[in-house]
């Protein structure tokens, strides 16, 4: 979860008027926990009574997705969401498809299957992502308690 502070400096930072629309969808954005979507955005603003438009929560998620203090992921289900990011090092998400918690790893021994994967296809690989999905502890304690 990021803090307010980082996501308003961040939108003021880059060159933009921080207009109060960008700064109640900071705020907005900071009080997600998990990943979220623009429509979870949308509905945290209505309930602080700030309103935005869609047009400014989608303008300004590419921008902090361009800051590399969002990152978009796309959901088994198909639907695109967001997680709150460390702008600094590259890292991948692991994120639970139940409650959208996400924890940020490294590359974990990726290098050398990066580099097999240069070999098999002669390609020159400068970048990648990877999305990993499933059930973190948490959900995972829930579901055994469920089914005792
Ligand atoms: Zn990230
Ligand atoms: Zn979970
Ligand atoms: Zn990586």
């Amino acid at each position: 979860m990021s803090k307010p502070n980082a996501l308003i400096s961040a939108l003021g930072g880059a060159g933009k008027r921080l207009t109060a629309a960008r700064r109640a969808v900071a705020e907005a954005i900071a009080e997600q926990d998990g990943h979220f979507t623009a429509e979870d955005v949308l509905a945290a603003s209505r309930s602080r009574r700030r309103v935005v438009g869609r047009a400014t929560v989608f303008r300004s998620l590419e921008l902090l997705a361009d800051l590399h203090l969002v990152e978009r992921v796309d959901l088994p289900s198909g639907d695109h969401a967001y997680v709150a990011c460390e702008p600094d090092a590259h890292h991948h998400h692991v994120v639970c498809s139940t409650c959208g918690r996400s924890v940020e790893v490294g590359e974990l021994g990726l290098g050398p299957i990066l580099g097999r994967i240069e070999a098999s296809t002669g390609f020159v690989i400068d970048s990648h992502r990877l999305e990993v999905f499933g059930q973190c502890p948490d959900c995972q304690a829930d579901a055994q308690h469920r089914s005792a």
